[in-house]
């Protein structure tokens, strides 16, 4: 499919062919349109499917269409800085040129204050690692009261680092929205048991599963 077919905002098509994207992956082809949708979305992806294309594109083509909201109006949960970085490299590409900000939170000393000064300038989308995040709310300098775009990528590998009550201290006992009231996104390579009880946690009944 061509991302042009997808009817996206016209600077995030922009984008799209500026990143030298033509066609959509499959993943991206059956994601974009159930999260522009406002469905709830479970899918299951492997590192190099296209995943976080699928995940960013329709989320800032809602910020863009939808004006600004609060901040951070979007949180995109992920294990590593590594992964981290990509996901806030690729949400630069698709965000230039637009009034979008951006903040990341990871773990580690060097970087903590920077972090923390960006983060109060204000941002719609918020990427960060569980246990930075924690600390950094507790800390009061940030909440999930606006957050309506949750995103947990690679949840199998966050279960794997022992993340699960990082993670549901996150979604379910901050100020994050229930999530009637949110659109959650949930990106695993596998589907065993621990992720589908998750998906059943964080997801609307009828949320849309993506093998
Ligand atoms: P990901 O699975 O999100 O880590 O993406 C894997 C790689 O594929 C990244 O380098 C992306 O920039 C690239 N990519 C994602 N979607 C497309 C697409 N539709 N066309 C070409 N390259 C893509």
């Amino acid at each position: 499919t061509l991302f042009s077919e997808l009817k996206l905002h016209q600077w995030v098509n922009e984008n799209i062919k500026l990143s030298g994207y033509g066609r959509s992956t499959p993943v991206q082809k059956y994601s974009i349109p159930a999260l522009m949708d406002n469905r709830d979305l479970m899918s299951c992806a492997q590192t190099g499917s296209g995943k976080t294309a699928a995940f960013l594109v329709p989320l800032i083509n809602h910020i863009l269409q939808n004006g600004p909201e609060a901040f951070p109006c979007a949180l995109v949960l992920s294990p590593t800085r590594e992964l981290s970085l990509q996901i806030y490299n690729e949400c630069r590409k698709f965000g230039y040129r637009t009034p979008i900000t951006l903040a990341i939170l990871y773990g580690g000393r060097e970087n903590y204050q920077q972090q923390i000064s960006k983060l109060r300038l204000g941002c719609h989308i918020l990427i960060a690692t569980p246990g930075r995040l924690i600390d950094v709310m507790e800390q009061g300098y940030v909440g999930l009261t606006g957050c309506r775009y949750l995103v947990i990528d690679e949840a199998d590998r966050m279960l794997d680092m022992g993340f699960e009550p990082q993670i549901r201290q996150v979604v379910e006992l901050s100020t994050m929205p229930e999530k009637r009231y949110r659109v959650t996104a949930m990106f695993s390579a596998m589907f065993p048991k621990e992720i589908q009880i998750l998906a059943q946690d964080f997801l609307v009944p009828n949320y849309v599963f993506l093998a």
